[in-house]
């Protein structure tokens, strides 16, 4: 497994490949299949094939049809050589995408007249080549291929069962005198669709893994605030929400702090905007590195900042409070420009305890106002919400 995925992070994702590496991609993977084809059929005209074989493969209709082995192998090598050569030039051109998709589906549907369009092989790469397609190539060729593939498998299929045209005409005795399944058969279909199954399999793995890990990223990054890496307003706001529900099944009172920087607007004004940019990270850090691992931390606004504490009671988040309140007032933060700025941090406080019923909405406006106290009072200070001060 840490194999694939080292195989993965090299290679990266086919998604994201152009349209004529995409396009190569496919080609390759044809000449290898027409490759593995070709030698089966060359080997059962040579003379290192069992004489039995014989009795199960029509080497007649080989001989016959050698001219299109040849030319399809020979073809194969061309285009993918061509196809590798024009994607440098044209790198996303759909010319590559319909070139590719066309001749696969081509190719294997002459393939699936010779072996049976009802056979496991067939079967694999009907089913399993639309899905491939659709993720990796522009829709629209991989419709037109599929289509083809589909009313060519069904004209041979039909004229076949009218005796029009032999059904798998290079297949002698699929049953044996008995009835029974042929080995020979059994083994050459598992044979012939294993390259099918493999490359699907292993495809589906690697895009799907990426896919998630991708969507990973970007919940990830849609939680976060880009400056301070804490989590942004809609994270926090959740987390809030999380721990509201939490604390009205479980009874237990939790805490919330509004922390706003004091006179931030003067340090941009003073020293820029950018010294403005590194002291909200160097407080997100300290306020982080203040609080318990439980606790939640996230940006809310511009200079502020909604700490929750999950199962916290007044006096225990007000001395917590103090203590980021303390760190914050010794941070000494240096500035590109080789300043020292101090900064301050007014906070206000609101433990539910004091009304169990209070919606977040009304929590967040208790603690504001506690903090608009802060602030009134001469700010760097904690104010808790009190009792008496409760919406009657
Ligand atoms: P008070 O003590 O009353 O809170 O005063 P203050 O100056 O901190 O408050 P005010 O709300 O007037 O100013 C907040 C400033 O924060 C204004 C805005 O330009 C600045 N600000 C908001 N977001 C950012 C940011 O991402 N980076 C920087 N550098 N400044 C920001
Ligand atoms: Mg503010
Ligand atoms: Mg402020």
């Amino acid at each position: 497994m840490l194999r694939v995925r080292k195989l993965m992070e090299k290679y990266g994702n086919p998604l994201e490949w152009t349209a004529g590496t995409r396009a190569a991609l496919l080609l390759g993977l044809t000449l290898a299949v027409h490759t593995q084809y070709f030698l089966w059929a060359y080997y059962q005209l040579s003379p290192l094939a069992p004489e039995a074989n014989q009795n199960y493969v029509n080497i007649a209709f080989l001989n016959q049809h050698k001219i299109y082995l040849n030319s399809i192998l020979l073809l194969s090598i061309l285009l993918f050589v061509l196809v590798l050569l024009l994607r440098r030039r044209f790198p996303n051109s759909e010319f590559h995408e319909y070139i590719a998709t066309q001749y696969f589906s081509f190719t294997l549907l002459y393939c699936a007249y010779a072996v049976g369009t009802m056979s496991v092989a067939t079967g694999v790469v009907l089913a399993g080549a639309p899905v491939v397609g659709f993720i990796l190539f522009n829709r629209r060729a991989v419709i037109l291929a599929f289509t083809i593939s589909v009313i060519g498998q069904w004209v041979v299929s039909y004229s076949s069962t009218f005796g029009d045209m032999p059904y798998a005409p290079v297949v002698k005795n699929l049953q044996e005198a008995d009835g029974a399944l042929s080995h020979f058969w059994l083994y050459t279909m598992y044979y012939f669709a294993a390259p099918h199954l493999i490359v699907i399999t292993v495809f589906a793995y690697h895009v799907l893994s990426r896919w998630r890990q991708r969507e990973d990223e970007i919940r990830q990054l849609s939680l976060t605030d880009p400056l301070t890496h804490l989590s942004n307003r809609r994270s926090v706001l959740s987390s809030l929400s999380l721990e509201h529900e939490r604390s009205r099944r479980h009874g237990a009172s939790f805490s919330i702090l509004l922390v706003d920087l004091d006179h931030f607007k003067r340090i941009n004004d003073s020293w820029g905007h950018p010294a403005g940019d590194q002291v909200l990270v160097e407080t997100a850090k300290t306020l982080k590195n203040s609080v318990r691992q439980n606790d939640h931390v996230g940006r809310y606004g511009g200079e502020e900042f909604l700490v929750i504490l999950p199962g916290t009671d007044t006096e225990g988040a007000y001395q917590l409070a103090e203590r980021c309140r303390e760190q914050l007032e010794r941070m000494k933060i240096l500035t590109a420009d080789g300043s020292m700025l101090r900064i301050t941090a007014s906070m206000g406080l609101f433990c539910n305890e004091l009304l169990s019923s209070a919606s977040t909405e009304k929590m967040l406006h208790y603690a504001d106002e506690a903090l608009y106290k802060a602030k009134e009072g001469g700010r760097n200070r904690v104010v808790k919400f009190l009792q008496e001060e409760l919406d009657t």
